[in-house]
């Protein structure tokens, strides 16, 4: 029997605020010692009086917003009671049946065929402490207690990986452009829980669904999903009845494993939280946020295709980060520059980027915007390839010192007497000089190796120090070696009259 996979994800998103949800403790702090940051009301202490962050309002209205939601004329706090080491005060405050923002979408794009994800509610929310396990004890730290989350939670409507690991993405983007957010899944600023079940294709019912949590990254999300539907399906076809149940991912010996069996939502006993106002968003406020909101990823991505005329690959790519999404469209605009001498096309300079600058990026763990390699430079260095003035391998040798350094590469070429050698004269006698260096690679060649013909091209670049013109090297050097075989083919004869 085949199945249906039918996911639905809930993802936490930390809000970058700098300080907390309901109180002013700071919330921007990565790394903190132990409970160092908090105070009588992320602590929960009696009496103490909780305050609405307007700031993580605001960024959690931007992201249902960005989701195309509805945003509620009323919403309100409650309190969401569990016992938790991590929870001191018994309850977590939260929305409930009145969020912020619902019946929203996404549009995914899986290689150009589009698909729409239902956005079921968008609401705020506190984060909770974190409890650390040690042999024999465990440890709490109150510091990311009270620190603000928007949850985000999608109807049941992914049915495949790759459609999870797109919306994964997107998400990642969306916070990332909208500032909102670090999304950085490892430091638990994007936490994702995936609730997947399996059904006999072409039914309607859903099946018994497992929630996988402790996804801290796009890999481990993948892996782990991969892994529980497997499980699910090999239970399913021997029969094994499926629980539902919350597992946890273990990296090391990748499998998810059983947290806990699932509670019923009336087991919390959601009720107002007194000391909370209810809210009520001005339309005016509302409409401002929504004219404010930057171009999104999907938007950005979609207008590099129709603006620059790129490959949607290569929009993908350039989007993906703002930075670099903004250093391409300057040196895009830089290169459009009627005083430019020479055209530089979109699709070029994002070869470049995507490619050249991309590795040498990862490699050095530079910043794009930081990096003293301006796009001005870029376009600089682009242009005297295009020109024939360098070879590209030339440019791609300068590339990291511009990187590290800055400085004009014109100037570079000058200095350094890298321009390109395109002097017939000049060409043939370095030519000439490598067929007299390597007579039996000639000989190879004339015995119809191919090959040793780039032993050749390799040997007159290496001596022009990569300045060589390609195309006239080729020429060159092929009428060079044809020369060569119509003089030994003449001389043959005679050597045999000889014998
Ligand atoms: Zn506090
Ligand atoms: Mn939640």
């Amino acid at each position: 029997m085949s199945y249906e996979t039918v996911i639905g994800i809930e993802v936490h998103v930390q809000l970058s605020t700098r300080s907390k949800m309901f109180c002013g403790c700071r919330a921007d702090v990565f790394g903190a010692a132990p409970n160092t940051l908090v105070c009588p009301v992320c602590l929960g202490l009696p009496g103490a009086l909780p305050r609405i962050n307007r700031q993580a309002l605001r960024y959690g209205t931007m992201v249902a917003l960005a989701l195309n939601c509805r945003i509620a004329p009323y919403t309100r706090f409650y309190r969401k009671n569990y016992h938790y080491p991590d929870l001191v005060k018994g309850y977590q405050i939260t929305m409930y049946d009145e969020p912020l923002g619902q019946h929203g979408f996404v549009d995914l794009d899986l290689g150009g065929l589009p698909r729409r994800i239902c956005i079921e509610r968008v609401h705020l929310e506190e984060d909770t402490g974190k409890s650390m396990h040690a042999p024999g004890r465990t440890l709490l730290d109150f510091n990311r207690s009270g620190v603000p989350l928007v949850e985000i939670v999608t109807a049941p409507d992914f049915r495949s990986l790759e459609e999870v690991q797109a919306y994964a993405q997107e998400l990642q983007q969306l916070v990332r452009y909208l500032q909102v957010s670090s999304g950085d899944m490892e430091k638990g600023a994007l936490r994702f829980e995936i609730n997947v079940s399996l059904r006999p294709a072409g039914s309607d019912e859903l099946g018994v669904k497992v929630e996988l949590k402790n996804l801290n990254s796009l890999r481990a999300l993948q892996r782990a999903l991969q892994y529980e539907i497997a499980r699910q399906q090999s239970a399913l076809e021997a029969g094994q009845p499926l629980r539902q149940e919350t597992c946890g991912w273990d990296e090391e010996r990748e499998e998810t494993f059983v947290q806990r069996s699932k509670e019923a939502s009336s087991d919390y006993r959601y009720f107002p939280d007194p000391d909370l106002p209810p809210l009520r968003p001005a339309p005016e406020w509302v409409a401002e946020l929504w004219a404010a909101l930057p171009e999104l990823p999907w938007q950005r991505r979609a207008r590099f295709v129709a603006e620059y005329d790129l490959r949607p690959y290569d929009a993908a790519l350039l989007t993906e980060d703002r930075a670099v999404a903004d250093y391409f469209e300057k040196a895009a605009a830089l290169a459009a520059d009627p005083q430019m001498p020479g055209p530089i096309s979109p699709q070029t300079l994002a070869h470049w980027i995507t490619g050249e600058l991309f590795c040498l990026l990862k490699e050095s763990g530079q910043d794009i915007a930081q990096t003293p390699l301006r796009p001005a430079l870029l376009v600089e260095l682009v242009a005297l390839v295009q020109r024939g003035a360098i070879n590209a391998s030339v440019a791609k040798e300068l590339l990291p010192e511009i990187l590290e350094r800055g400085g004009s590469p014109r100037r570079l070429v000058q200095e350094r007497g890298l321009a390109r050698i395109s002097s017939r004269e000049q060409l043939a006698s370095l030519v000439a000089q490598a067929l007299a260096a390597h007579p039996q690679v000639v000989d190879e060649y004339l015995g119809a190796k191919e090959a040793a013909l780039q032993f050749l091209i390799g040997q007159v670049m290496q001596a022009s120090r990569g300045r060589a013109d390609p195309h006239l090297l080729h020429e060159l050097l092929r009428d060079q070696l044809e020369t060569l075989r119509q003089v030994r083919s003449r001389s043959r004869p005679v050597q045999d009259g000889h014998r």
